[in-house]
């Protein structure tokens, strides 16, 4: 088996020599906001991100990095900086000769196959020249329909589209790679990435991945469904970077993605924490210095046993220091990560993307404000998306959507159709939950109280 390590900056290394789990993270702000993007790219640096991705949407954005970048070495912070470009692969091509690696969709660079392809070569020359990284990034429900028609918008769709760009790395002759299947549904991810790693092992050939639940949403469903996901495969030894997106302050994405990696890289493994069986129901008990760990901890533990359908129940107790976590914490727990590995839906289900540099609006209290008023919507998914270039597509298999529009508008959507457009931001709530209502899929039980 030949196992490949990406090389990232002057001393970053992802995949089989790195020997750890690498964390990493993207800002949220505007990159040609010079100052708020050296900012946040220090923030993370100094939380333990050890890389940053900055939204890369066109040549501007492209020399704004190039800038960030130059600040931040003459402050002595030597994070690799990673340029997040989705459509353009003339821009891509750009963003080679200054970032130290590039997030790019290839299937994106053209309607057309073959010139997609074509273009995707230049981009490799041209990473090959400048030394920069690259990774391949495909997410559920932006795969194209020459794809989905074979294959539907499955993981083996996911994995069938990627492993043709991987093909083309071999045949270039080129391996600084590194690569991600991400979903929202963590039974659809935690697959796909099974089936690339199936498809690279016949190969006799391993590439780094980046492990990522997308639009995995904010709060404790943010960090169990992160946790989950990442945890079903760093246990089988799938993964070698990760993020944990949540729809928050980007610096909050790092304790929870630090714990996931530790937890995986120490000798400890979810059978130290095990106290027993009852009538085939396993239970647990973790030490744990905060709510946050318990949850990010106890997901570790408990994701691949419910993605994997080893267990259909379990017990489980948290000791902080001299106090034990009380019933309700627990019980919480218990109906969020059955949900979050879709094992029992008891709760309305939540898509919201991280948001960007594409993002115009404060999507983290839209967020809030729409979970508060669609809680009671058990069994409906519902997503929000920061802009309305690529939140379409990455809502995936959501049933409704609220989608930044910009300029204080939002697009509601019914699955992939855009049902009312440019409704301006205060009424869009509304608009939302008149159609929910008009389509019959409202509940007669009132909105979760918080
Ligand atoms: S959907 Fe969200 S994270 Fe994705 S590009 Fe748009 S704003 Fe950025």
């Amino acid at each position: 088996m030949r196992y490949i390590t990406a090389n990232i900056g002057d001393n970053l290394l992802i995949g089989h020599d790195a020997g750890r789990t690498v964390v990493q993270s993207m800002c949220n702000c505007d990159t040609n906001d010079l100052d708020a993007a050296v900012q946040q790219c220090l923030g993370l640096y100094e939380a333990g991100s050890q890389l940053v991705r900055l939204t890369t949407q066109g040549l501007r954005e492209v020399e704004s990095l190039g800038k960030i970048k130059t600040r931040l070495r003459a402050m002595g912070v030597p994070v690799p900086l990673v340029a997040d470009v989705h459509f353009s692969s003339e821009v891509a091509i750009a963003a080679a000769a200054v970032a130290d690696k590039v997030r790019i969709n290839p299937g994106n660079f053209a309607k057309d196959h073959e010139v997609a392809c074509s273009q995707f070569r230049r981009f490799l020359e041209e990473c090959r020249r400048h030394g920069t990284a690259v990774r391949i990034g495909i997410n559920h429900g932006s795969l194209g329909s020459r794809i989905t028609e074979l294959y539907g918008n499955t993981p083996k769709g996911m994995q069938e589209a990627m492993s043709e760009w991987v093909q083309m790395c071999i045949d270039e002759d080129f391996y600084n790679v590194v690569l991600s299947l991400k979903a929202s549904n963590v039974p659809v991810m935690t697959q796909a990435y099974i089936l690339l790693q199936q498809w690279m092992e016949e190969r006799g050939i391993i590439f780094p991945l980046h492990l990522g639940v997308t639009e995995a949403g904010n709060g404790d469903m943010g960090r169990i469904k992160s946790a989950a996901g990442l945890a079903t495969l760093l246990s089988r030894g799938i993964g070698d970077t990760v993020r944990v997106s949540l729809t928050e302050p980007p610096v909050n994405e790092i304790f929870p993605a630090r714990l996931i990696a530790e937890f995986f890289d120490t000798a400890r493994r979810p059978s130290d924490y095990q106290t027993g069986v009852k009538d085939g129901v396993p239970s647990f008990e973790l030490r744990c210095g905060s709510h946050e760990e318990f949850i990010v901890k106890a997901s570790c533990i408990l994701g691949p046993m419910l993605v994997n359908k080893e267990a259909d129940d379990f017990e489980i107790r948290c000791i902080y220091g001299d106090k034990e976590a009380d019933k309700s914490e627990i019980e919480q727990f218990k109906s969020d990560i059955m949900q979050a590995t879709r094992r029992r839906i008891t709760q309305c289900e939540y898509i919201a993307c991280p948001s960007c540099g594409r993002t115009l609006y404060d999507i983290e209290s839209t967020f809030n404000e729409v979970k508060r008023r669609t809680s009671h919507l058990r069994g409906l998914t519902i997503a929000v998306m920061g802009c309305i270039v690529n939140g379409p597509g990455e809502m995936a298999d959501a049933d409704y959507g609220y989608i930044g529009e910009g300029r204080g508008k939002v697009s509601i959507y019914r699955g992939r159709e855009a049902v009312v457009r440019s409704v301006p931001q205060e009424k869009a709530i509304d608009v939302l939950l008149e159609i929910i209502e008009k389509d019959g899929r409202s509940t007669d039980a009132l909105p979760r109280r918080g």
